[in-house]
């Protein structure tokens, strides 16, 4: 009675136990709703994956409320992606000493060492991205000042991969960094693509470069994964019949069927109709579809096809209209629901 997430677990093991080994120095990014898996399932995979003897020697977290998730599930070091603040409350005196910061703004580091003497951090130096770092003067002033805590490194987060990629910004910043003179030689990265990886290795063989991969990771292998929501309820509709929250009438005969997932699962509204020019709207309207009525796609897929929803989804279940010519599913059947994982907040998560 639930929208699932169904993980078949031998082919994504493969898949995470794949990536780990094709990629040297990753770290795995657990974050947000975990990737639609659970911070706490991602954070033992994370284990799971060390114990195999692939050396995850550190996981990524997004934010500090995230570090009691993964903490005890996962043993190695835990940096923070979510620059170091003033106003950010400590993290457990149990957890800080694995924790490695984030520091993005020359004048953090002393308030972070004096929050956390000793504290272990890594700089930030700004890319394209502008979400947060210093820039190259700000990380060679701080170069020349450092004293106190233990530099794990600098980080650079880039932006996606677009066609021609970042290897001209990401030489740049190499250089930047290697200008800096600091007493470290590990560059945590994000988002550089596994030929950029190899090529900057081999141009900067004395740097250690080490990739923090989330989506690539966890959603790599698609195949292995699949959402489905239950039918929980099926109703017939005759033309005229009114249904829902807000009355609406039925223009023609078909069912109303209901499944789980809702906006309380992160199930909203899909953008409108694709085709929603007039004259292609005039037409619907001619044919007398309830799509006439302005409805939108949902993102569950009956019987082969995309439904619309018949009314906006409500907390816990989506009402969906079904055609008269389609084939009607039965109470607790499962339909696919195309969802995005990492916006997605699962009843379940069954691996088989
Ligand atoms: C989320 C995040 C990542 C991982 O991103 P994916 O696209 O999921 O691989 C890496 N670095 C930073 C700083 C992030 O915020």
């Amino acid at each position: 009675m639930s929208l699932a997430l169904t993980v078949d677990g031998g082919r994504w093991r493969a898949h995470l136990r794949a990536v780990t080994e094709a990629t040297p120095g990753l770290v795995p990014v657990a974050k947000g709703n975990g990737y639609g898996f659970t911070l706490g399932r991602l954070a033992r995979k994370a284990q799971w994956l060390d114990d195999q003897g692939l050396s995850v020697d550190t996981l990524a977290v997004g934010t500090y409320e995230e570090l009691p998730e993964v903490a005890t599930r996962y043993a190695g070091n835990l940096m923070v992606l979510t620059p170091w603040r003033s106003f950010q409350p400590p993290p457990d005196p149990a957890v800080s000493k694995r924790v490695i910061h984030t520091v993005s703004r020359p004048d953090d580091l002393a308030g972070l060492l004096e929050a956390q003497p000793g504290a272990r951090y890594v700089l930030e130096l700004e890319t394209s991205m502008r979400r947060h770092g210093m820039t190259a003067p700000q990380l060679w002033d701080v170069a020349r000042r450092l004293g106190g805590g233990r530099l794990e490194g600098v980080a650079l987060h880039l932006p996606l991969a677009t066609g021609s990629g970042h290897q001209v910004e990401a030489e740049r910043l190499l250089n930047d960094v290697v200008a800096a003179e600091l007493p470290t030689t590990t560059i945590w990265v994000s988002h550089l693509t596994p030929a950029e990886l190899s090529t900057l290795r081999s141009s900067y063989a004395d740097l250690d470069l080490r990739p923090r991969i989330g989506t690539e990771l966890w959603l790599g292998d698609r195949e292995a994964l699949r959402a489905t929501a239950t039918v929980l309820d099926v109703h017939e509709l005759r033309r005229g019949d009114s249904f829902g929250y807000r009355g609406r009438t039925s223009p023609r005969a078909g069912h109303l069927l209901v499944v789980s997932g809702g906006t309380a699962h992160g199930i909203g509204l899909e953008s409108p109709m694709g085709d929603s020019g007039l004259r292609s709207r005039a037409a619907v309207v001619a044919r007398g579809g309830l799509d006439a009525a302005g409805l939108t796609r949902s993102p569950f897929w009956v019987g082969g096809k995309q439904r619309l929803f018949a009314e906006p989804p409500h907390m816990q279940a989506s009402m969906l209209w079904l055609p008269g010519d389609a084939l009607v599913p039965e109470v607790g059947d499962r339909v696919d629901a195309r969802v995005r994982y990492t916006a997605t907040s699962f009843d379940r998560v069954e691996v088989v």
